[in-house]
């Protein structure tokens, strides 16, 4: 893919107007103009395309078993694009066969949440790991930072395995609500997002399973500094999931790892 990311007033524009169609289109359906409803609908999603494609496509990660750097797509302008959304996966390029998958945090530094008119799930404000994942075999987790144009700092935390276990074992990660994978046979499965978050990084870095790149760089690096100097230790911020709607926002409880029934949700 070597479409041109967007500019900044490029993509306010695609936004814009994906909302001022979905209004049009809102419109005439309840006035059951199926025809104007249909050519809409065909609007909105040349508007969605034209926001995918111009995703920019950014270093994340660096994975610690050959050094390659993961990138991923993301949305650096603010909450309000739809890369956000819980149900989004933008299509991405290649990674190398050691990536999992990306969890995330994002920190406000002060400034206010704020998102668009679809409720989004950013994640907590500081870094947090999955122990489920953590524990299995060869799996290791890179934090990163990753400061975001409208002065939030994001947190993109890759986790590489030497040997990638089945999706059924992985996570949606970062923003997800639904976790989804497809089997050895080709199978299709999913389940909702719950699994347990910790905070508490000090004992896995100890075990040499969380490994991090330093703040401030490209992220291609990981940092070669002792376990105790690891700068993403005891961060200012709730260990709490943070959603937001507009500039209404709340703390959540954080995942607790039990079993939502899909009838519950
Ligand atoms: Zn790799």
């Amino acid at each position: 893919m070597s479409v041109k990311p967007w500019t900044a007033a490029e993509r306010g524009r695609i936004l814009r107007e994906l909302a001022e169609v979905r209004a049009q289109r809102g419109q005439a359906l309840d006035q059951e103009n199926w025809d104007l409803g249909d050519s809409l609908k065909a609007k909105l999603d040349e508007l969605e395309a034209a926001y995918y494609a111009g995703l920019p496509r950014l270093v994340m990660s660096c994975c610690p078993f050959d050094g390659k750097p993961l990138v991923r797509t993301f949305d650096p302008i603010g909450l309000d694009g739809l890369w956000w959304h819980p149900d989004v996966t933008p299509e991405e390029v290649p990674t190398c066969p050691h990536f999992c998958v990306l969890g995330g945090a994002v920190n406000y530094q002060g400034l206010p949440p704020l998102a668009g008119d679809e409720e989004v799930y950013p994640g907590p404000e500081i870094p947090f790991v999955y122990p489920r994942l953590l524990a299995l075999p060869g799996v290791v987790a890179v934090i990163s930072s990753l400061p975001m144009e409208n002065g939030y700092l994001a947190y993109p935390i890759g986790y590489f395995a030497e040997k990638r276990p089945p999706g059924e074992q992985l996570v949606a990660g970062w923003r997800h609500k639904h976790h989804e994978w497809r089997d050895q046979l080709g199978q299709y499965g999913s389940r909702y997002e719950n699994d347990k978050w910790d905070f508490d990084l000090r004992p896995w870095l100890e075990q040499g399973k969380i490994l991090w790149t330093p703040p401030g760089s490209d992220r291609t690096k990981l940092a070669d500094e002792p376990r105790e100097r690891c700068p993403y230790l005891d961060l200012p911020g709730k260990p709490e999931q943070v959603s937001i709607w507009k500039d209404k926002w709340d703390y959540l409880c954080p995942p607790d790892g039990s079993y939502i029934s899909p009838y519950d949700d």
